[in-house]
């Protein structure tokens, strides 16, 4: 387990949690339940943590985080070198990193 993000806003824990395992990285939020606690604890005890199962994945995880903020109104494709479906904000294969055509 290694910490990845926090110290933003729980949407957005969420939705790099949501991104990560759509891209199959396995990944858990800390913390995600304790705003029952707020003003028992020191406030960054009450921030939000999303942490990768493997590290190996940390590269690939900051990648799809990456091609988050990045256009993301263009549809899923196909790499014509090896095959493998890539999600839309991808312009380089994920697998063999052939570009988009
Ligand atoms: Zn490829």
């Amino acid at each position: 387990m290694i910490r990845f993000k926090s110290g933003v806003t729980p949407f957005v824990i969420q939705q790099y949690y949501d991104a990560l395992t759509t891209q199959g990285i396995p990944c858990v939020v800390r913390n995600q339940f304790i705003s029952g606690a707020m003003g028992e604890l020191p406030a960054q005890d009450l921030e939000q943590e999303l942490w990768l199962i493997n590290a190996d994945d940390l590269v690939f995880a900051e990648r799809v985080l990456t091609s988050l903020k990045e256009d993301n109104s263009a549809e899923a494709w196909v790499c014509n070198t090896c095959h493998e479906p890539q999600d839309a904000e991808f312009n380089l294969c994920w697998n063999c990193q052939s570009p988009k055509c």
